[in-house]
């Protein structure tokens, strides 16, 4: 019968990356990890793996190739049978034995990456309202977070370290796409892998497509929780043909999105759910050094009555101490005391751990990018350092002219809907821009002039005036004065609060262009 890829992995105790790698050697093809293959090419992959794992180097390497021209040997499964386990149980034990095959490989190929280790993933629940996404965060944290006995309480803190079978999960608490779009807007990606939550008696709802667009826009792989699962309407079928009208086709349709059906009220599904988040990090190759330079973003931040100002801080590379200073945009701190998210107080943090710090001066926003100084002179020099590159940048801002192209759009044949952008976040800019760009086409260019964060200006009408474009504003909406402007020039400025709305229009704009004019 058929296996799937990572159930075979398990089996013989090898990662996913290192099972994929031996499946393209053998030329098999497969959508994802939880793809199955034929019995003769599983009976395959344990002859290869058993041969590897009796120690003969040079046959790691010919192994496949030898495999590839001889793919159907059906006498072979027979001594392959026992082989296997024998290997398995050899390397099952003894972990060291699979670590040794790693360092021959690393000399071999020498993969500078594999010296450093591995990092937990880092998730963000993302979806429409009411869709769940509060209640399975509850859910996990429940079951997954170990109260620590001091304190019992755990506080909200923006993010929090779920304990699996697979190791540590992180999931940032805020839900709903604010969080990530706030991050996002300030040019940091927390997030490894996104959670779109979507109610199973409900379906694709206007948030749920904005999820969708904000994680495709970041490029950070999603995996689809069909909720609700307990409730008799719930509808898993209705919800996957939707996703499939956005062209995210679900694995069981032949495409490679992973759809898990789950419950947060019985907790149905979400050990499931749990395994693919690790099974798609151990594909990610997430890594970071703890020894390495710190680097950090801020979650959330905020005043404590009593503690004064509270951050936390994903560490992202290298290691945090209590002690250590800190520096946040322009400012800077030294942090007092480090707590974890389930509440017990460290002395230290590496990477991929949510920390929240006293000790910051200001209280940061989320998405901040935090660095470390060694000293509070460093610290200051740093910060001396950016304000004057930030000056730098503003005067450059001023001063730079539109080039010609970028006014007319490109001089060609080619049609084109000029446009220019206004929204409320950097993130929701991309997630537009994401979008638009996969309508393009060979003879339909889709020129976003100009885009930007906040309401439209005077400037922007002016030229939208000289190059026939139309003002997009998503959550923001043009002053009364600058609406004057654009109704004497005939500029058109439309404001929406759904990027699908914006993108209808766009869509519109296109077909009136498509009309020939000359
Ligand atoms: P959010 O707005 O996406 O965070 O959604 P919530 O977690 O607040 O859930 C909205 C409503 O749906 C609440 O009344 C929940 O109790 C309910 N709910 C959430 N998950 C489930 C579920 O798996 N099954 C059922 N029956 N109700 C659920």
């Amino acid at each position: 019968s058929k296996v799937r890829i990572y159930t075979l992995a398990k089996e013989l105790n090898l990662e996913n990356a290192k099972m994929l790698e031996i499946l393209d050697g053998l030329g098999v093809s497969y959508k994802s990890v939880s793809s199955t293959i034929e019995e003769d090419t599983v009976e395959l992959i344990k002859q290869i793996v058993a041969e590897e794992s009796t120690g003969a180097g040079e046959a790691q390497a010919a192994a496949p190739a030898e495999a590839q021209d001889a793919p159907k040997q059906e006498p072979a499964a027979q001594a392959t049978q026992t082989q296997p386990t024998a290997a398995a149980q050899s390397a099952a034990p003894a972990s060291s034995s699979a670590t040794a095959t790693q360092t021959r490989d690393d000399v071999v190929t020498e993969a500078p990456k594999t010296d450093i280790p591995h990092r937990a993933p880092v998730v963000t629940i993302m979806g429409h309202v009411d869709h769940g996404k509060t209640s399975l965060l509850d859910y996990i944290r429940k079951t997954r977070v170990a109260a620590k006995e001091a304190g019992g309480i755990t506080q909200h803190v923006g993010a929090f370290e779920a304990q699996t079978s697979k190791g540590k999960i992180v999931f940032i608490d805020t839900p709903g796409h604010e969080a990530f779009t706030t991050i996002r807007a300030r040019g940091a990606n927390v997030a490894d892998i996104a959670i779109i939550v979507i109610a199973a008696d409900d379906s694709l709802m206007p948030q749920t497509r904005e999820a969708i667009a904000h994680a495709q826009a970041a490029k950070v792989p999603m995996i689809i929780a069909i909720n609700k699962m307990d409730l008799p309407q719930a509808n898993p079928e209705k919800v996957k043909t939707d996703l499939t009208q956005l062209n995210l086709v679900p694995e069981e349709y032949g495409g490679d999105l992973i759809v898990v059906p789950v419950s947060a009220r019985t907790g149905e599904g979400v050990e499931d759910l749990l395994e693919y988040i690790s099974l798609n990090a151990e594909l990610e190759d997430l890594r970071a050094d703890p020894k390495g330079t710190f680097a950090g973003v801020v979650i959330e931040g905020k005043v404590d009555k009593q503690a004064g100002v509270l951050a936390t801080v994903m560490v992202q590379e290298g290691t945090l101490h209590v002690g250590d200073f800190l520096v946040v945009g322009e400012s800077y701190g030294k942090i007092k005391a480090m707590t974890d998210s389930a509440g017990g107080r460290i002395k230290e943090a590496g990477p991929s751990t949510p920390v929240q710090i006293l000790g910051f001066s200001e209280v940061p926003t989320s998405g901040e990018k935090v660095s470390s100084a060694k000293n509070e002179h460093a610290a200051r020099d740093l910060i001396a350092a950016r304000a004057s590159s930030r000056r730098d940048t503003e005067n450059a801002q001023v001063q730079r002219k539109l080039t010609l192209e970028e006014m007319m759009g490109p001089l060609s044949t080619v049609r084109t809907v000029n446009l220019i952008l206004r929204a409320d976040t950097q993130g929701s800019v991309e997630a537009i821009q994401g979008i638009l760009a996969r309508k393009e086409s060979e003879d339909l260019k889709i020129n976003v002039m100009l885009s930007g964060i906040g309401a439209p200006t005077e400037g922007d009408v002016l030229l939208a005036g000289t190059a026939e474009a139309t003002i997009l504003c998503f959550s923001v909406t043009a002053p009364g004065s600058v609406t004057k402007i654009a109704e004497n020039k005939g500029v058109d400025i439309k404001s929406f609060r759904i990027i699908y709305e914006l993108i209808d229009e766009v869509d519109r704009l296109i077909k009136g262009n498509v009309e020939p004019v000359f």
